[in-house]
C-alpha cells in the first residue's frame, strides 16, 4: 500500500481535491489516502498553519496531494518545499483543444528551482528600509539543472533553455548560467539561454521556441503563471514538487477566495497534478488515460465557468470519469 497524504487546505482547495479524489478512488489502486490539515483555517483552529502531525505524515508518505492555502502560503507550501527538500518544481503548460487562448501549439515544461533564491526568507528591516538576500548555491544550481536535463531526456524533449539575468545579477545568475553550460556538456540536448525579460517577451510572442525551461525560484514562480495564462489560465495548470525522498503534487493556483464555496472551481489543474503523481508512482498508463479524458471533455465544451461552460466542479469530475471508461 502506498500512503498518499491529502491536504485540501483552504478555499477552492477543499473543492478541487475531493473532485480529483472522486476520479482516483474509482480506480483500483493500492493507495491509502490519509487526510492532513494545513492553511489559514488550520491556523484559526489549532494556532498553527502547519501542525507537526501534518509534517510527520508527509515524511511517511509515498506522495502528497495538495490543494491550496490562502494567506499562510509562505508558512505552509514554501515551508513544506524546504522541510521536505522538494527542490524541483515542474510546471507543464500544454495547449488543450477547445480552450480559447493566444496559441494552440504550446507544449513546454517549466522547471523551477524551489528552495533557494529570494524565497529563502532572508528579509530584514533596516531602519525604515528593507533588504532581502538572494541565495544561489552551486549545489542548488547543479541539482536543478541536472533534473531539467534528465527530465528532457526522459520525456524526449529536444531543447533546454535557461532563463536568468546574469548581465545584472552577475554573481548569483552568473553562477546559475555557468553551471547550466558546464552540465550541458554531459547531455546530447540542444541548449540556449535568454535574459528573463527577453524570455518573457518570447514566451508571449513565439512560445513554440520553448521546450524545457530551467530557472531560479522567483523567476520560475512568475514565468510559470505566465505560461499557465498562455494555455488558458490557472484552472488548467498542474505542478509537481520533487525531491530526493518526497514528492508533492498541487495545482499552480491558490485558494481563489473570490470563487470559493460556490462549487464552480475548475478541478483540471488538480486532476492533472494527480496524473503527474500517478506517473511518479509508476502508473503512467492510467495517468495518460485520465489526461486524455480531461482533454476530450474540455474539447467537447463541457467545462466549468472559467472556460465558458456551466458545469460545477464535481460535475466536471464526473464527466472525466465517464470519458475514462467509454
Ligand atoms: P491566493 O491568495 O490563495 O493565492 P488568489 O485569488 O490571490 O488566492 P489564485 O487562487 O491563484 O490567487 O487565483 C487567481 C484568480 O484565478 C482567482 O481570482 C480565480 O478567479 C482564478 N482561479 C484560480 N484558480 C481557479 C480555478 N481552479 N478555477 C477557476 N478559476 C480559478
Amino acid at each position: 500500500m502506498k500512503k498518499i497524504v491529502v491536504i485540501p487546505g483552504d478555499g477552492i482547495g477543499k473543492e478541487v481535491v475531493p473532485a480529483t479524489l472522486k476520479i482516483l478512488q474509482s480506480f483500483d489502486l493500492p493507495f491509502e489516502y490519509v487526510y492532513a490539515e494545513a492553511g489559514d483555517e488550520c491556523l484559526e483552529r489549532y494556532g498553527t498553519p502547519l501542525p507537526e502531525e501534518t509534517l510527520e505524515l508527509c515524511k511517511e508518505s509515498s506522495a502528497i496531494l495538495f490543494g491550496a492555502v490562502g494567506e499562510t502560503a509562505a508558512d505552509v507550501i514554501v515551508r513544506l518545499r524546504q522541510e521536505l527538500d522538494l527542490f524541483a518544481n515542474v510546471r507543464p503548460a500544454k495547449s488543450i483543444k477547445g480552450v480559447k487562448c493566444l496559441y494552440d501549439n504550446v507544449d513546454l515544461i517549466v522547471v523551477r528551482e524551489n528552495t533557494e533564491c529570494l524565497y529563502k526568507g532572508y528579509e530584514f528591516e533596516v531602519g525604515e528600509d528593507a533588504i532581502a538576500i538572494r541565495v544561489i548555491t552551486r549545489r542548488g544550481c547543479e541539482r536543478i539543472v541536472r533534473f531539467a536535463f534528465e527530465l528532457a531526456k526522459r520525456e524526449n524533449r529536444k531543447r533546454v533553455t535557461a532563463l536568468h539575468k546574469a548581465n545584472v545579477l552577475k554573481k548569483t545568475c552568473g553562477l546559475f548560467k555557468k553551471v547550466f553550460y558546464e552540465m550541458a556538456k554531459g547531455y546530447d540536448l540542444e541548449v540556449n539561454d535568454y535574459y528573463i525579460d527577453a524570455g518573457c517577451l518570447y514566451l508571449v510572442t513565439k512560445p513554440w521556441i520553448f521546450d524545457v525551461i530551467v530557472t531560479t525560484n522567483l523567476f520560475g514562480d512568475i514565468v510559470s503563471d505566465l505560461t499557465a495564462g498562455l494555455v488558458g489560465g490557472l484552472g488548467l495548470a498542474p505542478s509537481a514538487n520533487i525531491g530526493e525522498r518526497y514528492a508533492l503534487f498541487e495545482p499552480v493556483h491558490g485558494s481563489a477566495p473570490d470563487i470559493a464555496g460556490k462549487g464552480i472551481a475548475n478541478p483540471t489543474a488538480t486532476i492533472l497534478s494527480a496524473c503527474m503523481m500517478l506517473k511518479h508512482l509508476g502508473y503512467g498508463d492510467l495517468a495518460e488515460k485520465i489526461e486524455k479524458a480531461v482533454e476530450k471533455v474540455i474539447s467537447e465544451g463541457k467545462t466549468t465557468p472559467d472556460l465558458g461552460g456551466n458545469l460545477k466542479t464535481m460535475e466536471f469530475a464526473e464527466e472525466v470519469l465517464k470519458a475514462c471508461d467509454p
